[in-house]
């Protein structure tokens, strides 16, 4: 089948082209000159002004890159192995990153959860594993309804803390919050790295490692599961094949090699096109990726990866027009309403060349709807020539309303596990591949030294009742640590097939 005719874009291409674009999940800031701005007069004491979404574009364009190109790059030919069929891609974190999150403990809760699972997966698939956070910039969503009604009073939605805070009273959306948001996301992105480079990631069998490897078992209910559960972590601590396994890829760059050098990369959704487009640069290609000398390409460089979302990927849209520049390697989140040959037209913008590993499909149509949507899908990517990694978000299309606590959002584990297992199936049957999974998960224990309750069932079996315990999450349920190590092991069994 000839493959549908691309949008072929007309207008060049630069990082601020996407503006002569309808944008969307547009943010609508309050007009600082008007006086029904909420901007508080200026603070007497510091005199400090209130800046203008204008200021905050213009310092946001001066201040210097969060990750490199050479990072990029990086991420680049170990998503290339992903699309090759040689490593698996595990992607997760925060449905919404809040400032709060940038604290030395929370982000290693949130390394640790990654590593875990990444040490489950190594050993099931018997191959490589790059890591990817929701993390260090993931602070803007979209909504389905951009109001809601708090006690009789409708306000705007909670849209991530580089928009507008938690509290009902704090809704209007900030421009500095952008800068903020820069500054969170530098520091998250700091930690990260001293954090690899002092050996948080090593292994349990020597090196200077500050994680704790072993896996907790405790919750798990059902003692046929544990045991298979134990089989794993017992033969996790055969240490020589272990070795032999993460050893194969040494010196590709890293983020698929060794644990005791670990990389994990940073994603968010790319929602806020004035933040990405001012962090977006034109930067030597570095030699070991570049396809002539002196080649120079533009780099959104506020993340090593970024998507679009679900709801802003039209063909013609803003969103879609930024992301056509970037030499990033970029998610797309596809959800049951894409076509498969808007699909085509889409993979036609935004990877006119067929880079291997350069789009990564993210797939979230619901365990009801999976059957139905990948299989054409997965047939008319394969007859475009475009070689994608197609990963599994299982959580997207699967949430629901709580029947226990009225207007709490919850998923359940069974459409989750469905939703994987349905992918690994349908791939196979298909003569493609599963190349990843795309999750949102916490490490994150609460005060009392337990796990979130957001999402049901599991190994530790978590019930509708308890979910009230400690739901923390401000936007999606994210599963915890229990439940993120059910889907890693999970996985781990069926070996990636
Ligand atoms: C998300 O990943 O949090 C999200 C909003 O996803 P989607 O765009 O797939 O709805
Ligand atoms: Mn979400």
């Amino acid at each position: 089948m000839a493959s549908p005719a691309p949008t072929a874009p007309q207008t060049p291409w630069s990082p601020q082209s996407w503006r002569s674009k309808p944008v969307g999940q547009p943010v609508a800031y309050p007009d600082p000159s008007s006086s029904s701005s909420t901007h508080p007069a200026p603070d007497p004491v510091l005199y400090k002004k209130k800046q203008g979404l204008e200021d905050v574009v213009y310092k946001l364009e001066t201040l210097p890159p969060i990750v490199s190109a050479t990072e990029i790059e990086r991420l680049k030919l170990s998503l290339a192995n992903v699309a090759n069929g040689k490593a698996f891609l595990l992607q997760g974190g925060d449905c919404a990153e809040l400032f709060d999150y940038c604290t030395s403990e929370k982000i290693e809760h949130r390394l640790s959860l990654l590593l875990s699972m990444s040490l489950i997966l190594i050993w099931g698939m018997k191959m490589p594993v790059v890591r990817i956070a929701r993390m260090g910039g993931q602070y803007a969503k979209p909504r389905s309804k951009q109001t809601e009604v708090v006690d009789g009073k409708e306000i705007p939605s909670f849209r991530g803390h580089n928009v507008n805070g938690i509290d009902v009273d704090d809704r209007l959306p900030d421009p500095e919050r952008l800068l903020s948001a820069y500054f969170h996301s530098a520091a998250t992105v700091n930690h990260v790295r001293s954090l690899l480079a002092s050996g948080f990631a090593s292994l349990p069998t020597g090196g200077n490692h500050t994680v704790p490897w072993s896996l907790p078992l405790a919750h798990v209910r059902s003692p046929e599961l544990l045991k298979s559960y134990e089989d794993i972590v017992k033969s996790l601590s055969d240490a020589l094949e272990f070795m032999s396994v993460i050893g194969v890829d040494r010196g590709t760059g890293g983020a698929a090699g060794a644990l005791e050098s670990a990389d994990i990369f940073m994603s968010h959704e790319a929602l806020m096109l004035e933040y990405e487009s001012a962090l977006t640069r034109l930067l030597p290609v570095p030699s070991f990726a570049a396809s002539e000398p002196g080649e120079k390409g533009y780099y959104c460089t506020s993340a090593h990866t970024v998507w679009i979302g679900d709801r802003t990927r039209a063909l013609d849209g803003a969103h879609v027009e930024f992301f056509r520049g970037l030499r990033n390697p970029v998610g797309i989140k596809v959800g049951p309403s894409m076509e498969p040959d808007e699909l085509v037209r889409l993979l036609g913008i935004v990877d006119p060349k067929k880079e291997p590993g350069k789009v990564t499909l993210i797939s979230r149509y619901g365990a009801d709807l999976i059957d139905k949507k990948l299989p054409a899908h997965i047939k008319a990517v394969q007859q475009s020539g475009h070689k994608v990694i197609f990963a599994s978000d299982p959580m997207h299309g699967n949430t629901k309303t709580s029947s226990a606590y009225p207007g709490v959002k919850t998923r359940h584990m069974h459409d989750i596990v469905y939703e994987i297992s349905a992918s690994l199936r349908i791939h196979s049957e298909l003569g493609s591949r599963l190349g990843g999974v795309h999750l949102e998960l916490t490490g994150d224990i609460t005060e009392d030294g337990l796990s979130v309750t957001e999402c049901l069932g599991g190994s530790m079996r978590l019930e509708e009742e308890q979910l009230g315990l400690r739901f923390e999450s401000y936007c999606d349920p994210r599963l915890n640590f229990e439940q993120s190590l059910d889907i890693a092991f999970m996985l781990s069994q069926a070996g990636g097939r």
